[in-house]
């Protein structure tokens, strides 16, 4: 078999960013040339959810994921909540970006716990599975996931935490997504860590249009250099299977079944 033609999937991308929906048409089609076969698009607040329906209703591949973003938290409306539960009434698929971060400028934590416990809830409520951000509040986030464990699993996106918490966000349901930002020579101590992340609880991941990896694992770009082509996934399968010490079919193969594993509700 190609290797190339073996099916890839974005575990996290943002598909709806205002930033390529000029040029969302072609995106779409380069990633059709890349064999990607199904990406998780994920919220950030009230106001993009709608464009996110909308996509999965044109794009068969699209996995639409609702929820509000740590960095959103402050743009809430009351009815959040509310307007969170009706859009998954439209189509129970999964719930994310959501979370914890103590990066960003003057974080509001607590209202972000609040917020975070909230759809972490509504996803047992529904059986869903959930991606989480986290930035630099890794034994809270542990915390909170141990008394409010997803049980349709979590996915630690563009997982930032050091290798020893692996083996206890394993137990908990978690899977991993390595993104091509980790690529870069800088980042070094985290592809150490994405060498240990079990192979069935690995996925892979562009966050396009944001994150981009190194300039050699760039083959697609955008009008805005600093932006992330979603197509740049093929890329980052590559750099992580060089990493692993694998063939890129059988990271592909491996990867296809973990997403269909947690993003069950894709089919
Ligand atoms: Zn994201």
């Amino acid at each position: 078999m190609n290797t190339e033609r073996v099916a890839l999937f974005d575990a996290h991308n943002h598909l709806q960013d205002d930033r390529i929906a000029g040029v969302l048409g072609r995106v779409l089609e380069d990633c059709r040339h890349e064999n990607i076969h199904g990406f998780v698009v994920n919220g950030t607040c009230e106001s993009d959810w709608p464009r996110i329906a909308d996509l999965s209703q044109r794009d068969e591949r699209v996995l639409p994921s609702y929820g509000v973003h740590p960095w959103r938290v402050d743009r809430c409306s009351a009815a959040w909540l509310d307007h969170l539960r009706r859009q998954l009434d439209t189509r129970p698929s999964a719930i994310g970006e959501i979370g914890l971060d103590r990066w960003m400028r003057e974080p509001d934590l607590l209202r972000q716990e609040e917020i975070f416990i909230a759809q972490l809830r509504l996803a047992n409520e529904r059986q869903l599975p959930v991606t989480v951000h986290c930035l630099k509040a890794w034994g809270r986030l542990l915390e909170i996931l141990q008394s409010e464990t997803p049980r349709a699993g979590f996915l630690l996106h563009s997982y930032s935490g050091p290798a020893e918490m692996l083996p206890r966000f394993t137990q908990l349901g978690a899977y991993f997504s390595m993104s091509g930002h980790f690529a870069h020579e800088r980042k070094h101590a985290q592809q150490r860590v994405f060498k240990e992340v079990p192979d069935n609880r690995l996925l892979i991941e562009t966050d396009a249009p944001d994150m981009p990896p190194p300039s050699a694992l760039r083959p697609y770009s955008l009008e805005d250099a600093a932006l992330n082509h979603p197509a740049n996934l093929a890329a980052i399968y590559r750099f992580t299977a060089r990493l692993r010490g694998l063939s890129v079919d059988d990271l592909a193969t491996t990867v296809a079944a973990n997403f269909k594993r947690l993003f069950s509700t894709a089919d």
